[in-house]
């Protein structure tokens, strides 16, 4: 590949004046062109203009301060005719600005003014004069998306996934890109077949809470990321790929880099949220913040068929919950452990301990505080509260045993619940294994067996000893054959 300088391939300086010669920006195509119509501004791995005005004034001002602008990349197409790899921010602010879209603050006589391209009086020819440094490079296509990645990395400028659009450019990116990486595209904007009033950018976590966050992150790729990841995720468990036989988001792109359209994304897309709202018409704020093709993708084929109701159940005592995130989790898989109780208040734990002298009411040890836990008398998942009323502090070992117990219940489960017994709970869940002493045997089998066991432990000691006899016996034979023997050079033993 070559990279040479603009001066260095036409012989002279590119200004202002030539880089906005016949600027185009085409809406409806999103096609941007400058110099003479032979530089595509935003050719398709090129990001969407994002610069805020403030940003675009400050390019300008620093032209009319005559500072230098950071350099700009071009990449020579076989037709003669440039796109532009890095600088599409800077030279559309330039080419807007030339073209009287904004204004700029400016000094004249100590004053500052707002002033357009056509109101900039004698200031006008600097700004055309302005040069601009540029590298142009020339090569194959692979060459070229190398260099635009090691531009960006260097420059920190891309997410993750604009490289990728980068990269695996194409037919099928630029159509996926029409549905998920538009503000008013279908992913976003859509509300989809069944109108609830929310629109499908309302399911999905792209970025905080403001509305000008969420459209900048669709610009920048973020929902379109997610999808890849749901769609990937889905592609693994359906083909139980794990380790390093797991798809990631390059390998799918790549293999559909060249496909003629992204409907099968789309509508892999489009399937998760339908199924979410028709799942859980209730719209609920926090939806945003769930990873929506991950629970479709395990359990979008066998889904309950009152989960919403389930869900208002649980939420009817949100406040005593500490990861109400997981509430669609925890009806989806039937499993309430995903829930997790509010935990106590530290000073009342410290109240508690004290008040129980550190004793666990169930084995009657003592423990110091840190190894006991705040334990819900009745049972978070059985109704009972976070309150000092219901708390009590348990050792590890009893506090394990009582949440296997009360996990068998779940909210919706209205049976009565007993108290938790630890005598009983031991009793039906010990198999005897952990009593085994040397009176294991008679406890399980009886005297007779116990006593033919007790004499074979006491026959094969004998012989440990009669062996430990014989060990030291050899030990002496030898040493002396070693040390008496092998200096006098006549036998004394034997
Ligand atoms: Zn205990």
């Amino acid at each position: 590949m070559i990279v040479k300088t603009y001066e260095e391939m036409f012989g002279q300086k590119l200004t202002i004046k030539d880089l906005v010669n016949g600027f185009i920006e085409d809406t409806k195509t999103g096609k941007v062109t400058g110099f003479g119509g032979k530089l595509d501004i935003r050719p398709p791995y090129q990001r969407e203009f994002v610069y805020e005005l403030d940003k675009q004034k400050a390019v300008i001002q620093t032209i009319l301060a005559r500072y230098p602008l950071n350099v700009m990349y071009w990449a020579k197409k076989d037709d003669d005719t440039f796109e532009l790899m890095d600088g599409q921010q800077r030279t559309i602010s330039i080419c807007k600005y030339q073209t009287d879209q904004y204004s700029v603050d400016v000094e004249v006589a100590n004053k500052r003014m707002a002033k357009t391209f056509s109101n900039l009086g004698d200031k006008k020819q600097a700004f055309l004069n302005y040069p601009v440094t540029v590298y142009i490079c020339d090569g194959t296509e692979d060459e070229k998306l190398a260099w635009f990645r090691i531009i960006n990395i260097a420059g920190l400028k891309l997410t993750e996934q604009e490289m990728r659009n980068a990269i695996y450019n194409g037919t099928w990116a630029t159509d996926a890109k029409r549905y998920f990486s538009r503000v008013e595209g279908e992913g976003f904007s859509s509300e989809g077949h069944e109108s609830n009033g929310h629109t499908y950018g309302d399911y999905v976590n792209v970025a905080g809470g403001k509305r000008s966050e969420k459209e900048n992150a669709v610009v920048r790729q973020k929902l379109f990321e997610i999808v890849l990841e749901w769609v990937v995720d889905d592609y693994n468990r359906k083909n139980n790929s794990t380790g390093s036989d797991k798809m990631t988001i390059d390998n799918y792109m790549d293999s559909h880099r060249r496909d003629s359209d992204a409907r099968e994304l789309w509508r892999y897309y489009e399937d998760v949220i339908e199924w979410v709202k028709s799942t859980f018409p209730t719209y609920r704020d926090f939806m945003k913040t769930v990873e929506w093709g991950i629970l479709y993708n395990i359990y979008g084929k066998s889904t309950p068929i009152d989960a919403d109701q389930r869900v208002s159940q649980i939420m009817a005592k949100a406040n005593e919950i500490s990861n109400i995130k997981n509430v669609y989790l925890a009806v989806l898989s039937g499993d309430l452990k995903y829930l997790n109780a509010r935990a106590f208040d530290k000073r009342d734990i410290a109240r508690k301990y004290a008040e129980q002298n550190g004793v666990c009411p169930y084995c009657k040890k003592k423990y110091n505080e840190d190894e006991m836990h705040g334990d819900h008398i009745r049972p978070w998942s059985k109704g009972g509260k976070t309150e000092y009323e219901n708390l009590q502090m348990l050792c590890t070992e009893c506090n394990l045993k009582k949440s296997n117990y009360d996990v068998k219940y779940l909210p919706w489960d209205t049976s009565i619940y007993e108290d938790f017994d630890l005598e009983v709970w031991d009793a039906e869940n010990s198999d005897g294994k952990e009593y085994m002493t040397c009176l294991y045997p008679l406890q399980q089998y009886g005297y007779n067996i116990a006593f033919t066991y007790l004499i074979t432990e006491f026959i094969t000691m004998i012989i440990y000893i009669i062996q430990w006899g014989f060990y030291w016996r050899s030990r002496l034979v030898s040493w002396s054959a070693f040390h008496v023997l092998g200096r006098l050079g006549q036998p004394i033993f034997y």
